[in-house]
This record gives C-alpha cells, sequence and structure tokens, in this order.
C-alpha cells in the first residue's frame, strides 16, 4: 500500500471526530498510520527481510495505544486515552489496508494477529495494488496507477469524514474538542 494513501487514512480518523482534533493530533494519527512500513529499514540492519512481520500487527496496534496514551498524558492533552485508542486505529488501518492489497513478495501476507498467531494474513479478494520499491521507470508508473485507484476510494471518505467532523461540532458534540493541545 502506498504511504500516501496511509496518510490520507491518517488524516481521515483525524477529521472524523473520534478523538478531539488538533494540530498535534493530526500529527499523531499520521505517523501513526504510517509508521508500521518503518520494519523496511530493519533490513539494513541484520540482512533479513522484516516487512509485513510484527510491526504490521493488532498487538504492536495495541501497543502503540499504550504508548500513545502515556506520551499524550505526559504531554498534558485531554483525553489521552480517547486519542490513544484512535493511534490504534490508525495503525490498525495501515494493517487492514496492506491486507487489502496485491502482494508479491514472499512471504505472501501480513503478520496481522500478532503475538496471538505468526500465521500471514491475505485477503482473498484484493481491493488495492501492489506497491514496487524500486526506482525503475515501469515500477514509477505502476505505482502511479495504484496510488490513483487508492485516492479513488479514499478520497470520497476524506470528504464524508471532514463534513460528519463539521456537522458533529456544529451539534457540539466536542465543546472543548480544539483547546488543549498544540
Ligand atoms: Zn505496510
Amino acid at each position: 500500500m502506498d504511504n500516501l494513501t496511509h496518510t490520507l487514512t491518517g488524516v481521515v480518523l483525524a477529521q472524523s471526530g473520534l478523538s478531539r482534533t488538533s494540530r498535534g493530533a493530526s500529527i499523531a494519527l499520521v505517523l501513526a498510520s504510517n509508521i508500521p512500513d518503518v520494519d523496511l529499514l530493519f533490513r539494513f540492519v541484520d540482512g533479513r527481510n522484516h516487512h509485513n512481520n510484527e510491526f504490521h500487527s493488532i498487538g504492536f496496534a495495541l501497543l502503540a495505544a499504550v504508548a500513545g496514551s502515556l506520551v499524550f498524558r505526559i504531554l498534558g492533552w485531554r483525553r489521552p486515552l480517547a486519542l490513544g485508542l484512535v493511534v490504534a486505529l490508525a495503525w490498525g488501518s495501515h494493517v487492514l489496508l496492506d491486507y487489502l492489497n496485491v502482494d508479491t513478495h514472499p512471504p505472501i501476507g501480513l503478520m496481522a494477529l500478532w503475538p496471538f498467531s505468526s500465521a500471514y494474513f491475505k485477503s482473498p479478494v484484493p481491493i488495492f495494488l501492489d506497491i514496487g520499491r524500486t526506482l525503475e521507470w515501469v515500477t514509477v508508473r505502476h505505482n502511479a496507477v495504484a496510488a490513483a485507484w487508492e485516492c479513488v476510494i479514499l478520497v470520497p471518505l476524506l470528504v464524508a469524514a471532514w463534513r460528519h467532523r463539521r456537522w458533529r461540532f456544529r451539534e457540539g458534540a466536542w465543546p472543548g474538542g480544539s483547546r488543549a493541545s498544540p
């Protein structure tokens, strides 16, 4: 899955009204929706492929919720637990979106249920295209098509989330929503 799409998903969650909205919260959610792909860099540490392993799992989504809640509490942000749970949703959205795309690099799938299972899971009906990791022209062109298709699916969701948030603010559902954090 393209990281532009993961970023869009983080923005969708930040705009959804599920938690308080602020610039800091939005940055946290965009980071959480992208961080699982840090495992691509672990190859430079020991030469082995770690992509789609433990970082792409509900276990790490829950750990992110705990760590995020603690950090938000230390920072003095309001509703740290609620925002921590939305961080878990952002992390989990990464796992779900990657589960739904084509995977051509063995091992196929994600270690999505770690630590409860070390099996790899992949949707039998992929919705999104795979993303190449080289800079060859064919790969760049393929990635552009894949990203465009992802936007076709997700941009309407972004617009709907933004409209939903505007409606909730108009209804006064989050009266303190824009005050406490940076
Ligand atoms: Zn990923």
